[in-house]
């Protein structure tokens, strides 16, 4: 099963990768996660992509398409993924159609985990003391992140609703409700 998890940030849409990985038995792939491990360890990619990170702005399509190229490169994927955090624009979709077809691959699943607004406002504010996430301390960053969203992310839901794979999840309330919603619209329908 091969699978992409599309939410705004603060949707998340991390936290329910992780455990619907686990149980369903795929390789869990986080570009956020990749990319602040990156910048922590202060090599090439993370120099690059460190100043984009911390405006809240994503980094070069390029630069990310060239990981993924490389983890679908190295077999890491081939018993089964979710994508998480990416794509985030229509070329980084259109890149991983076609990476994905030149491998005789293809996706399953887009799955989006729908939140409303405000409730992204409020999750994103609290992660911001919990977490100590620097992208998520400053109001400013916040709301960049979610305009960012709306104008490069958003229209990738076009896209996939276009592909015939789009599963659109209520991602309100009770998470491990959320969990077992997120399980039955990728295994059932
Ligand atoms: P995330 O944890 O998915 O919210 O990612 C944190 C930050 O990493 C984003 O705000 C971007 O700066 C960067 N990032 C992660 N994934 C991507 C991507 N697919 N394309 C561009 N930038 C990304």
């Amino acid at each position: 099963m091969n699978l992409v998890f599309l939410g705004p940030p603060g949707s998340g849409k991390g936290t329910q990768a992780k455990r619907i990985a686990e149980k369903l038995n795929l390789f869990h792939l986080s570009t956020g996660d990749l990319l602040r491990g990156a910048v922590k360890d202060g090599t090439d990619l993370g120099k690059k992509a460190k100043a984009y990170m911390e405006a809240g702005e994503l980094v070069p399509d390029e630069l990310i398409v060239g990981i993924i190229e490389e983890k679908i490169a190295s077999g890491e994927l081939s018993n089964g993924y979710i994508l998480d955090g990416f794509p985030r624009t229509v070329p980084q979709a259109e890149a991983l159609k076609t990476m994905l077809k030149k491998n005789d691959s293809g996706l399953d699943k887009a799955v989006l985990i729908d939140v409303s607004d405000a409730e992204v406002i409020d999750r994103l504010s609290s992660r911001a003391k919990i977490e100590g996430r620097a992208d998520d301390a400053d109001e400013s960053v916040v709301r960049n992140r979610l305009d960012v969203y709306k104008k490069q992310t958003q229209p990738i839901i076009d896209f996939y609703q276009n592909e015939s794979i789009l599963k659109k999840v209520d991602g309100e309330g009770d998470i491990n409700d959320i969990t077992t919603r997120l399980q039955d619209a990728i295994t059932k329908q």
